[in-house]
């Protein structure tokens, strides 16, 4: 099964999938996580992305299907939950497309359902693991509990740049939902509601 996770930053995308990886062994294929690995890696990949993740823009089609494509095809078997990708209809395209190639397809859409002032709320507050990505917050202190490392503030998490990023994901990434619903393969979730509650929802939907 393969699934994309979509939903506005901050909407709970993150801790949703560390839930779903748990729980049912998808592999995680997060276009966030695989561009900031490029960016400290000082690839030219990586400093192509910054410029526009710094400022909370998307960074371009065709360099992002390409990370994807390139990832999906290191492990064509496996079961595939895809996290901030697509983002774009271009995006979504072309994901069919690679789907198609490798023999799979997707089989749910989650939209999980934010409202704005949560989302800036909870980005202050938010802390990830600089080593292995787990989505914490300020509670959760400066060691990363599941392997040590330095939970950090990411740079694009001040609310400015939050700001832009949501109008980002009202222009570009909303008429993926229609796209999705007209697949018939689209749940849209409370993602209001605390995490557990909402992984609930989520198992319900992919059952
Ligand atoms: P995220 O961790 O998903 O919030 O992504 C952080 C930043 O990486 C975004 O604000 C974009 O600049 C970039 N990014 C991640 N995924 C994509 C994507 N699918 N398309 C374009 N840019 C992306």
């Amino acid at each position: 099964m393969n699934i994309v996770l979509l939903g506005a930053p901050g909407c709970g995308k993150g801790t949703q999938s560390a839930k779903l990886v748990e729980s049912f062994g998808f592999k995680h294929l997060s276009t966030g996580d695989l561009l900031r690995a490029a960016v400290k890696e000082g690839t030219e990949l990586g400093k192509r992305a910054k410029t526009y993740m710094d400022a909370g823009e998307l960074v371009p089609d065709e360099v992002v299907i390409g990370l994807v494509e390139e990832t999906l095809k290191q492990d064509p078997d496996a079961s595939y939950l895809l996290d901030g990708f697509p983002r774009t209809p271009a995006q979504a395209v072309a994901l069919d497309g690679v789907l198609a190639n490798l023999g799979k397809k997707l089989d749910h859409a989650i939209a999980l359902k934010v409202d704005n002032e949560v989302v800036v709320a909870r980005m202050s507050q938010r802390r990830v693991c600089r080593d292995c990505g787990f989505p914490g917050n300020v509670e959760t202190g400066a060691v990363c509990p599941s392997c040590g490392g330095e939970m950090y503030q990411r740079d694009d998490d001040n609310e400015e740049t939050v700001r832009n990023r949501l109008a980002v994901y009202d222009k570009s990434t909303t008429p993926l939902i229609d796209y999705y619903r007209g697949n018939g393969i689209l749940s849209e979730l409370d993602g209001n509601q605390t995490p557990d509650e909402v992984f609930a929802s989520l198992k319900e939907a992919i059952a």
